[in-house]
């Protein structure tokens, strides 16, 4: 695929309220060049302020806001009503990890009933939009108005719950990786059914990183192997952003992902070394899913 020959027109226009270097609005701009006749449910957060107050809205698709928890019921509804009217539509349900926590119940439904919706959940590990406060898949140590000296409980690997649902297809993508992240928006699009994608999206207040460094900063969560880039589509697969790093000693230091956030400042080294273990172990479930889902 060359990014070249996708569409070029963004469904996020310019001039939008997101911060300078807001990992949403690369990852909407590439879901729009990877789908078409995009419909998006968006519960609560960051992207409800990007896509703007009518008239004067941000996207130039069918969007449809609604509360935390009703998101992917919403979706399932919608999708059903258009399958109903013979309407070609691609609904997708835009979350953040905000409301993958607090709608959980219709995402864990909605993947049960296997509804013929796609699920990305943005997640910038922290509920950014409401001042910063720790959510499940803030990674551990990390800091967060509701955890200053360090978050103590362990991140939530959301994907691979997505995965236990026995969904169709299931993937983790990132906004440093975005070639990678419209493909698998692609092969999600030829599957009908439940789709679940989890982008990973730094972002830069929340985090503390300059705003110039989002892209580079997602790279080195891939590059450390703090983030694993991977596929299931009945088969697991590590994806190729992703597999020299299996090797951990081809990888970046995770030092160098650690202390570029400020969210990690005044760390202890044996946290780090703490974090360096739990990354090993990610990896070693991860290879064992390539293994058992063959
Ligand atoms: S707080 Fe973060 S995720 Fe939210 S709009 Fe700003 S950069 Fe984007």
């Amino acid at each position: 695929m060359k990014i070249s020959e996708l569409p070029r027109e963004s469904i996020l226009l310019p001039g939008n309220p997101s911060c300078q270097g807001c990992p949403h609005g690369l990852g909407l701009r590439a879901l729009g060049m990877a789908l078409e006749n995009i419909v998006l449910v968006i519960p609560a957060g960051c992207t409800t302020i990007i896509s703007g107050i009518h008239p004067k809205a941000s996207f130039n698709v069918p969007v449809l806001h609604v509360p935390f928890a009703s998101a992917a019921a919403v979706a399932s509804g919608l999708a059903a009503a258009y399958r109903q009217e013979g309407i070609d539509a691609n609904v997708v349900v835009w979350m953040g990890d905000g409301g993958a926590d607090i709608g959980f119940a219709t995402l864990s439904g909605a993947a049960v009933r296997n509804e013929d919706i796609i699920v990305v959940v943005s997640d910038n590990e922290a509920y950014m939009n409401t001042g910063i406060q720790s959510s499940g898949t803030t990674f551990w140590k990390a800091k967060t108005t509701t955890s200053p000296g360090g978050k103590s409980e362990e991140k939530k690997d959301l994907a691979t719950i997505m995965l236990m649902h026995r969904v169709p297809y299931v993937a983790t993508a990132s906004v440093g990786y975005l070639p990678d992240f419209i493909e698998k928006l692609r092969r999600a699009s030829e599957i009908k059914g439940f789709r679940f994608i989890h982008l990973h999206s730094p972002c830069p207040p929340g985090w503390r990183f300059d705003s110039s460094r989002t892209v580079e900063i997602a790279r080195l969560a891939v590059k450390s192997g703090a983030w694993v880039l991977w596929e299931y589509d009945g088969r697991f697969s590590i994806s190729t952003p992703s597999k020299p790093y299996k090797n951990e000693e081809r990888g970046a230091p995770l030092e160098e992902y650690i202390k570029a956030q400020g969210r990690f400042k005044g760390i202890k080294p044996e946290d780090i070394e703490e974090i360096r273990r739990k990354i090993e172990k990610q990896w070693r479930l991860l290879l064992s899913f390539e293994e058992t889902f063959r």
